[in-house]
């Protein structure tokens, strides 16, 4: 049997996600100079936009790099080796970003979590109030824990910095949830914001951000460690962009579109839409594994369920290897799979983006398909529910 799979890519993998059409046709153009008013237009244009998804009216800093770079320049502005960072767990992206501030010499604390209830924010303020010298010089959070599909109450762990009178810097890395699941960085008090292109925005991959408050602006200000291609007192005398280098022309096309199409939408109603995708997808994934045999929800939270990504754990002693691998090879469905001691134990389901109800309702068929042909237990029905929610 010839199994070389036609058709298109079904993407459901948590980023990159899909770019849509317009973005990609809106990048194919000639490149412009980056230095020409046309350009300069073009990227106030993107900062004003992307500081409205961001909701805040402080200052923004973007870099040609994945969300590593940006995770990296929150870290070399505001830091310097031998300054201690809280990071509260969430899963494997929360310990990668604690593992890059250990290499710059930081001190990492750990407030440790369950990655399947997500962290106990009631004794965050109690740990922080025993820190009496204020040795934490910042609470790093990642509002949405793409390994695990949980997302973080961001506003309640900045009541609780409020609470325990800390004057740490509050950081979010919003990767994945930055367009898809709202946020509110000025209203939550957030420092600095980490975002990158390609979840959310709808982008290729390559370009990321953060957003910065006054108050992280003076620290970084103030911060002598060495740095120079993410400094923001640099960034800001690159007039007229604030732009490191050369500025991805193609890729403020691309953003000047994908905002237009969020705006189009209304934010709100693309937080709409990836709650009622997200809720359809969970509705498949209870009924697979209803009778304890089948693949479960990982996040055991309810009230922390992740509208932009569902990690579906699998049965015990079952790897989710040969089900991605039928998935992606036999159906041309791309999922996610598992992430460092979560890998071959998971698959994930990402639903952000330029998603709709046709899509992800074949990345569900074929989902319950690839578990058929790859021998997973499950209990049919899944699909049928997953209609069902998004008809009720
Ligand atoms: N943080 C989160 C929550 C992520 O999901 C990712 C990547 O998926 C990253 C950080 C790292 O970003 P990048 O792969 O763009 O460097």
């Amino acid at each position: 049997m010839n199994t070389k799979p036609r058709g298109r890519q079904f993407f459901a993998n948590p980023g990159p996600t899909n770019i849509p059409e317009r973005v990609l046709r809106a990048m194919d153009r000639s490149v412009i100079d980056f230095m020409s008013d046309e350009f300069v237009a073009i990227h106030h244009a993107c900062h004003a936009g992307v500081k409205r998804v961001l909701k805040t009216d402080q200052t923004l800093y973007m870099y040609n790099a994945s969300g590593h770079g940006a995770w990296e320049a929150s870290l070399a502005n505001l830091f310097t080796a031998g300054d201690t960072v809280l990071i509260v767990e969430t899963g494997y992206f929360s310990l990668s970003w604690a593992e890059m501030a250990t290499s710059l010499g930081l001190k990492v604390e750990v407030f440790a979590a369950d990655w399947r209830k997500g962290a106990d924010i009631s004794k965050l303020a109690d740990h922080l109030k025993k820190d009496k010298t204020h040795e934490i010089k910042a609470v790093l959070t990642v509002h949405n824990e793409t390994a695990t599909g949980m997302v973080l109450p961001v506003a309640d762990i900045r009541r609780a910095m409020d609470e325990a009178k800390h004057p740490a810097l509050l950081l979010s890395d919003t990767i994945s949830s930055l367009g898809s699941i709202d946020y509110k960085m000025d209203a939550w008090g957030v420092d600095v914001t980490v975002g990158g292109s390609q979840k959310g925005l709808m982008l290729p991959t390559g370009m990321s951000l953060t957003g910065v408050s006054d108050k992280a602006l003076e620290v970084a200000r103030k911060n002598k460690a060495p740095r120079h291609y993410w400094n923001w007192d640099l960034m800001n005398g690159r007039s007229p962009q604030k732009f490191m280098g050369t500025a991805p022309v193609h890729m403020f096309f691309g953003l000047q579109e994908s905002l237009k199409m969020l705006e189009e939408e209304g934010l709100e109603a693309v937080f709409q839409r990836h709650g009622r995708l997200a809720e359809a997808t969970r509705a498949a994934v209870r009924v697979w594994g209803d009778g304890g045999k089948g693949p479960q929800l990982f996040c055991q939270s309810d009230d922390r369920l992740s509208n932009s990504v569902t990690a579906v754990l699998m049965p015990e002693g079952v790897s989710s290897d040969p089900l991605r691998k039928a998935a992606i090879d036999r159906f041309n469905l791309s999922l996610g799979g598992g992430l460092g001691p979560l890998m071959g134990k998971m698959f994930r389901i990402g639903h952000m983006g330029d998603l709709n109800e046709p899509m992800l309702l074949g990345a569900l068929a074929t989902t319950e398909l690839a578990m058929k042909v790859s021998g997973v237990p499950f209990t049919p029905g899944g699909v049928d529910a997953a209609i069902k929610s998004l008809t009720a």
